[in-house]
Parts: structure tokens; C-alpha cells; sequence
């Protein structure tokens, strides 16, 4: 069976006919009304993501990236449960309008920890004004030891939930090889090109345990890959519709196992060319033979989580690299042509405002095409979080400041204004043309092949 379990806060064994479930990612127009926290750009006004939206800084406009994406868990479940209704990124109106139909008798609510509040609203008016029976939540947020869940919600539903969802309103499980992937299609402005990649995802989840990170409390140990034939289904799929790029966007991408290859095996097929998010230590189990024989297979570009350029934050955090490999891999990965992303957070623990600022030098020598920050978060769930809040160093409780644009611990040596200070510069610096010369060669090269 898929991964994937429920928690039931209040226990009715209430099981809903499958047409009478609503189910819904939070709204486009999320806290637009609500005077303290204006709606946040990352859900774009026609109902997508967009990874990017918070880099509003000074990097010139033609230079700015964006991204439309679908939230990925809401497209697998999407694609997997027949009979509710989905509502993908809708205005809240359109919630509303459903509500009131009155042909539902539960609301089925996907968030993360910085919509957690709407959410919690949102379930109150569901069962005070509009007669839903029972509503239940799922993604991140279920995480998160908020007191009001306990009141508004019936059922929390952890990890990957194809499987326990279709069986909580009677359909038949969901084994892990009958899971079909979603159509993931994102729009991106990269670099100087519009362009459409096919995302891909083979395995959710991720095996490692770095201590800050949601993924291994959400799902411990990932979920079961999908089987094969799903991905030469979509990958059909996305030829058809032109696109000759995929991104692969595992949390860890494993090329060189048993079912790496077969998907390998898969793209080249049809021969396309791929990016793929992914480890250092994954690039460690390739080896430099291995990512030789990646890029002569069509790799393109790689997104990898570098995190920390000082290995006492790496240690502490229990990431599997240390600087000097990670440095000697981006050197390789620079001789090879292999073009690279990466993240990278700031404010962990031994962080001070002189080695962020030494990091961002250190990025932008590294060879690295464009950088995505976020400040370190102490997420739900995870060791960080409750090692924060035993020593009572969690400063802000408002959720929905929960991402990744604030500081919301008590750091030894940086305050929430100047972390906030230095998120804008590591953003605007490292990504910026008159800066970071790869970014610049990067820049030209594409503008000049869709000339
Ligand atoms: S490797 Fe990345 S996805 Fe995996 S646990 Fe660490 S931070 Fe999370």
C-alpha cells in the first residue's frame, strides 16, 4: 500500500459517499482581507504556485524568474481519488459557493503551517454556517501542535494520502503501483526564456533526517516509488504536448539504483533532456563516472540543497556533506557544464551576519547559477522545533509568518530585522547579473539561442 495515516481527533467512523467531499488547497486570495498579513505572491492570481514571487528585490526586471506550478500533493491526490470535488487554488468565493450548495458533507482541507490559520477559520464557518459534518486536514500542517486543531478538526491525514483518503470515503485502497502521476506541467520565466518543463517525481519523500527538514517527520523514510509504467505514462504524456524538458524533482534523486535506471532508460527513450533536484549525497553515489554519464544522457541543470557552507551547522543539523565535498563537486559539475541551483538557508544556529555574508561571496565563486534563501525555520514536528520551543527561544506564534521570510526563533547573534536584512541581500546579490558572473554568461547564452 501507499504510505500514508490517519489520526483521528474525534472518533465518528463516519465514512462520506465520495461526491459529497469537498476537497481544497488554501485560496489564491489567501489573507487579502485580513489587515496584519497581506495576501502573500506565492499563489498567483490565476491559482498557481510561484516558487520565486517572494524575491522581490532590486534584480532587473528582464533578469526576474517565476514559476507556475501546481502544488504537487494536491495533483497526486487529484489524480488519484475519484468522485470529490477538487478545488485547486480557487478564490475563497468559490469555497464558499460550494459550501453553500449544501451538497457536501465534508471539507477536506490541505495546508501548510503558514495557512494553518486560514484553515482553522475556514473549518469553523464550514461546520457553524454551512452544515459540514466533519472536516479533515491534510499536508504539512498536520504537523503542527496548535491547540485550536484539536476543536475545529476531525481527522488529520499524515504523509502521502492516495491510499488512506480513497479508503476513509469507500473506495478501494491505493496500492503504491496502481498511483498515477499527475500532469505537472510549470510555466517558468528562466534566466531570459519562457519556457515549459514536465515535472517529475518517482519517489516522494526523503530517506535523510536533517533536523530542521518537514519531510522526514511528514513521511519517515519517503514514500514506495511509483511503478514504472506511471512514469512512462506521463512522460508519453508530456511529449505529446511538446515539452522536451523534465525536471525531476524527488527530494533526493537516486539515478543509479535498480529503478533510477529504468527511468533513466525512460527519458532517453524519448530522447529528452532532464534537470533534477538533488543531493549532494545522492551525487556522491554517482561518482564522478556517474555524473560524466548523466550529463552525456541529457542532463541539463541541477537543483541541490548546499544549506550551509560551515560544517558546524552541517554537523549539528545532521546534514550527510561537508564544504569541501560540496565545493569539489560544484567544481567538477562546472568542468562538466552541468549547469547549477541551489538553496541555501541562513540563520542556523553558528550563523553570524560576517559568515552570511562571506557565504554569499563564497556562492557566487562556487559557480552557482541562482541561489534560492530562505531563513532557517524551526518547522512543526521536527527536532529544531521542539528543541526550540523546550528552551522557549520561539519569538514569533504567529503561523502564518512560518515561511522561510522570518525569523521567528530566538538566534544567538541576529535579530528578526537584520535577518530579514540579509535574506533581501543574499536574494538580490547572488542573483543579481552585475554581481554573479555565471549568472551573467548563463543569461546571455539562453537569450542569445531564442534569438
Ligand atoms: S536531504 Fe533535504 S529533503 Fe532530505 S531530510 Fe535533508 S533537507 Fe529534508
Amino acid at each position: 500500500m501507499a504510505k500514508g495515516r490517519v489520526v483521528y481527533l474525534k472518533e465518528t467512523n463516519f465514512v462520506p459517499r465520495p461526491e459529497r467531499v469537498l476537497i481544497t488547497s488554501a485560496p489564491r486570495d489567501v489573507y487579502e482581507n485580513d489587515p496584519l498579513h497581506r495576501r502573500l505572491p506565492v499563489l498567483t492570481n490565476d491559482g498557481y504556485l510561484n516558487g520565486f514571487a517572494e524575491y522581490i528585490t532590486d534584480i532587473p526586471e528582464e533578469w526576474k524568474f517565476s514559476t507556475w506550478q501546481k502544488d504537487y500533493g494536491f495533483a497526486f491526490l487529484e489524480a488519484n481519488i475519484k468522485g470529490p470535488t477538487f478545488l485547486h487554488h480557487p478564490y475563497s468565493t468559490t469555497i464558499i459557493e460550494h459550501m453553500e450548495s449544501g451538497v457536501y458533507d465534508v471539507l477536506c482541507i490541505s495546508a501548510f503551517t503558514w495557512t494553518l490559520p486560514w484553515a482553522i477559520k475556514m473549518a469553523h464557518l464550514a461546520k457553524r454556517e454551512y452544515g459540514i459534518k466533519e472536516v479533515w486536514l491534510g499536508g504539512y500542517a498536520v504537523m503542527t501542535d496548535e491547540p485550536a486543531m484539536n476543536q475545529v478538526f476531525d481527522r488529520l491525514f499524515w504523509g502521502y494520502g492516495e491510499n488512506v483518503l480513497n479508503q476513509a470515503i469507500g473506495l478501494s485502497p491505493k496500492s503504491a503501483e496502481d498511483i498515477k502521476h499527475p500532469d505537472l506541467i510549470t510555466r517558468a520565466d528562466w534566466l531570459g526564456r519562457k519556457t515549459q518543463i514536465g515535472h517529475l517525481i518517482f519517489k516522494r519523500g526523503c530517506p535523510n533526517r536533517c533536523t530542521y527538514c518537514a519531510d522526514p517527520v511528514f513521511q519517515p523514510g519517503g514514500d514506495y516509488p511509483l511503478s514504472i509504467d506511471a512514469v512512462e505514462e506521463i512522460l508519453d504524456y508530456y511529449k505529446w504536448n511538446g515539452i522536451k524538458s523534465v525536471y525531476i524533482s524527488n527530494q533526493e534523486t537516486h539515478m543509479f539504483n535498480t529503478f533510477g535506471q529504468e527511468v533513466l532508460h525512460a527519458i532517453k527513450k524519448r530522447d529528452m533532456y532532464f534537470g533534477m533536484l538533488t543531493s549532494f549525497q545522492a551525487l556522491a553515489f554517482c561518482g564522478e563516472d556517474g555524473i560524466r554519464e548523466l550529463r552525456d544522457s541529457g542532463l541539463s541543470f541541477l537543483l541541490v540543497g548546499l544549506e550551509s557552507l560551515n560544517d558546524k551547522n552541517l554537523e549539528k543539523t545532521k546534514r550527510k556533506t561537508r564544504q569541501k565535498f560540496m565545493e569539489d563537486t560544484l567544481k567538477l559539475l562546472r568542468q562538466l557544464n552541468i549547469g547549477v541551483t541551489s538553496t541555501y538557508m541562513i540563520c542556523f544556529e553558528d550563523d553570524t551576519v560576517e559568515s552570511i555574508r562571506e557565504a554569499k561571496k563564497k556562492i557566487i565563486d562556487l559557480g552557482i547559477i541562482v541561489s534560492l534563501f530562505n531563513i532557517t525555520v524551526p518547522l512543526p514536528g521536527t527536532p529544531f522545533y521542539y528543541q526550540c520551543k523546550e528552551q522557549n527561544m520561539i519569538t514569533d506564534w504567529n503561523w502564518s509568518h512560518w515561511t522561510g521570510n522570518h525569523l521567528v526563533w530566538k538566534h544567538p547573534n541576529i535579530d528578526p530585522v537584520t535577518a530579514k536584512e540579509l535574506l533581501a541581500e543574499m536574494r538580490s546579490e547572488v542573483n543579481h547579473p552585475d554581481y554573479n558572473p555565471t549568472l551573467f554568461k548563463q543569461w546571455e547564452r539562453n537569450t542569445k539561442k531564442s534569438r
